[in-house]
């Protein structure tokens, strides 16, 4: 049987029902909880998004666009073991011999495990769309002293299936990303997220800007969230996909102070190091929640929320 989509909670259940209904005409369940087919509908909507976003871009960014897998080591320098390796997703294969390979088959169709033969690749799952950007920008000598600034995009994962329409394994994230001296990065955070509610406004998503901390792994995290909520490294765009429902983070605002710049040896011409930031556009969040506040018909959506996305 299908797995459906479930509604984050909580919700009542007129209101559960209405987003099933949403669900229903935007994801086709693939087998997975949290890995799904999407629309035709769904992804017109992504598409002008993206193409709304894309214009608030600011000359000279560097746009990129990643594959949904990146460097293993480069992944395992950036210090993503210690913060969420629940969260990791390996891409593993069948290295051994001809003879090795055929025994891990002949051992799948027999009945039994093939995958005890699988070891890793140098390839995890793209986890978040900004990690590649730092090691990219460090092999290009140093950064200039008005610093850096990138649009990257990729297909991301995260291991924590569930049914709601809120939290999947598999979703697209857009970031803007900044390099450079350390008030540089706090402006553009600041301007980012006085931008954010501008966009929401315009986009009719009713909005709050709010602290938060990621949900880093273990007893340890605890201690990190504890601190980086006292220091304010990350804001998020917290929209509710119904009036009464608990709010979904759709982008996020990131202050990563000298972390990248230490690890990848990212420095100005003076040799200072650099300090980073990134906002994040959580592109199927922000989807989700235009369908959840607006229905199922974009031609009926609010003339202001048409004329943005160009519907
Ligand atoms: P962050 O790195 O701040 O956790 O994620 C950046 C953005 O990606 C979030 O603000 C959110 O919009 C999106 N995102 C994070 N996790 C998920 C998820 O499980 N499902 C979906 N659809 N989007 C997510
Ligand atoms: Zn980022």
């Amino acid at each position: 049987m299908k797995a459906p989509v479930q509604a984050p909670p909580p919700a009542d259940a007129p209101a559960q029902d209405a987003l099933a209904e949403v669900a229903a005409q935007l994801f086709v369940p693939l087998g997975v909880d949290g890995v799904y087919a999407r629309s035709a509908l769904y992804e017109d909507i992504v598409g002008r998004l993206s193409a709304y976003i894309d214009r608030q871009r600011e000359p000279g960014a560097e746009v990129l666009r990643f594959p949904p897998v990146m460097s293993r080591a480069q992944l395992e320098r950036s210090g993503y073991l210690k913060s969420f390796p629940n969260l990791l997703g390996c891409v593993c294969a069948l290295h051994g011999t001809e003879a090795a390979i055929s025994a891990a088959v002949q051992r799948f169709e027999d009945g039994g495990d093939w995958t005890t033969s699988l070891t890793s690749a140098d390839l995890v799952l793209s986890p978040a769309a900004c990690y590649p950007v730092y090691p990219l920008a460090a092999g290009r000598g140093p950064v200039p002293r008005e610093g850096l600034l990138f649009d990257v995009a990729a297909d991301c994962f995260r291991h924590e299936p569930s049914r709601a329409l809120d939290r999947l394994q598999s979703f697209r994230m857009r970031e803007y990303v900044r390099i450079g001296a350390p008030q540089d990065i706090r402006a553009f955070r600041e301007q980012w997220m006085q931008r954010a509610q501008r966009l929401a406004e315009e986009l009719a998503l009713p909005s709050r800007l709010d602290v938060a901390s990621d949900p880093f792994f273990g007893r340890v995290g605890q201690v990190m969230a504890v601190s980086q909520l006292q220091m304010s490294l990350k804001f998020e765009l917290l929209i509710p996909y119904q009036p009464a429902a608990r709010p979904t983070a759709c982008m996020s605002f990131n202050y990563h102070m000298e972390h990248f710049g230490d690890v990848w040896g990212l420095r100005d011409a003076a040799g200072q190091v650099c300090h980073t930031g990134c906002v994040a556009f959580g592109m199927d969040r922000l989807a989700v929640a235009l369908f959840c506040n607006h229905g199922l018909r974009p031609q009926g959506w609010p003339a202001a929320v048409r004329r943005a996305l160009s519907l």
